[in-house]
């Protein structure tokens, strides 16, 4: 079996397509643009050029999105003002801030002051609540993105065994709540789950978001399985790779996203998703055209 490479891309390109046209419709009916605002303190290279990409897109799409960049001597209580100043801004829908952080900012303090309503990479501990419980939430971009890609390809995921390796805050335990949410049946294994291959190998769906390159095999996949590739991984001698050793998997996997051009496309693409909902669910939940939570 030679897999179905998953392209990340082309899925990019086609939510972006959904979002100008759903926007253009907000516009109309509302007289003005969704607000987004990219909160970035210090000079971190990655975090710049991210923010960048992001903006790119969003104002590619409609979106009215502009950095605020501090510098890094900003103070906890600057940072605070601004974030309750930015959060009773009518303006504005959705607010990110890049992390890292410099080291005397606490990315606690940050989650716990965004409002809610705003938290568009759904990083409050109030995001993180709704989800646990089931209630329409904002979800951590990278798992929502894994949750597009199968939704996009139609993958009926009651009753299946999923089996995600990694438990962050941001992919694995968000995920394998969604997931919960779709009906599957989900185990999460880390770094001292003991014969991973035991687990990987009955997954229906295997999720890899351990950033280890290459460190899931074809033999640790069972024939048939899809398989979704989180991580991102830099190798000493340049390029970028996934946790997935592609090469020997897409012969045995149904379907497979590729690293880069998988998952990584995706996640700026949720951000906006979630702001344009975000703009929507202003309005009142009624309002919504789009569903938040995946139930
Ligand atoms: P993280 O916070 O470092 O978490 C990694 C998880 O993998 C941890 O739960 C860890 O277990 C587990 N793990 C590590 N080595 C393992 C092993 N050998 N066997 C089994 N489990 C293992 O990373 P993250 O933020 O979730 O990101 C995961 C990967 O996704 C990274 O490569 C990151 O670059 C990538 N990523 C991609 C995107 C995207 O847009 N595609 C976005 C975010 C992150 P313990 O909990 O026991 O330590």
């Amino acid at each position: 079996m030679t897999a179905h490479i998953l392209d990340g891309r082309a899925m990019g390109a086609e939510i972006r397509a959904e979002l100008r046209e759903e926007i253009r419709r907000y516009v109309q009916e509302q007289g003005r643009a969704p607000g987004l605002i990219i909160v970035l303190v210090g000079s971190d290279e990655a975090s710049g050029m991210y923010s960048k990409a992001i903006l790119r897109v969003a104002n590619d799409i409609g979106i009215s999105a502009r950095l605020e960049q501090l510098p890094a001597i900003t103070s906890s209580d600057e940072l605070r003002a601004l974030l309750l100043q930015l959060n009773a801004d009518v303006n504005i829908q959705g607010i990110i801030v890049q992390m890292p952080l410099p080291h005397h900012l606490s990315q606690k303090m940050v989650a716990d002051t965004i409002a809610a309503s705003k938290d568009i990479d759904g990083i409050s501990p109030r995001s993180a609540g709704n989800l646990f419980l089931g209630l329409p939430s904002f979800l951590p971009s990278t798992a929502a993105a894994v949750m597009e890609i199968l939704e996009r390809i139609h993958i009926q995921l009651a009753g299946k065994r999923v089996v995600i390796i990694g438990r962050s805050n941001v992919v694995g335990k968000p995920l394998a709540m969604m997931l919960l949410q779709k009906n599957a049946t989900v185990t999460i294994c880390h770094s001292r789950t003991a014969n991973l291959a035991d687990f990987t190998r009955q997954a229906d769906v295997l999720i890899a978001a351990a950033g280890r390159a290459n460190m899931l095999t074809a033999d640790m996949v069972r024939p048939g399985a899809v398989v979704i590739d989180v991580g991102i991984n830099a190798l000493p001698e340049g390029g970028i790779v996934g946790d997935v050793d592609f090469a020997s998997v897409r012969e045995v996997a149904s379907a497979l996203t590729p690293t880069p051009g998988g998952v990584g496309p995706l996640t700026n693409v949720m951000l906006l998703k979630q702001c344009v909902q975000a703009a929507w669910r202003e309005l009142g939940p009624v309002l919504t055209p789009d569903t938040i939570t995946y139930h």
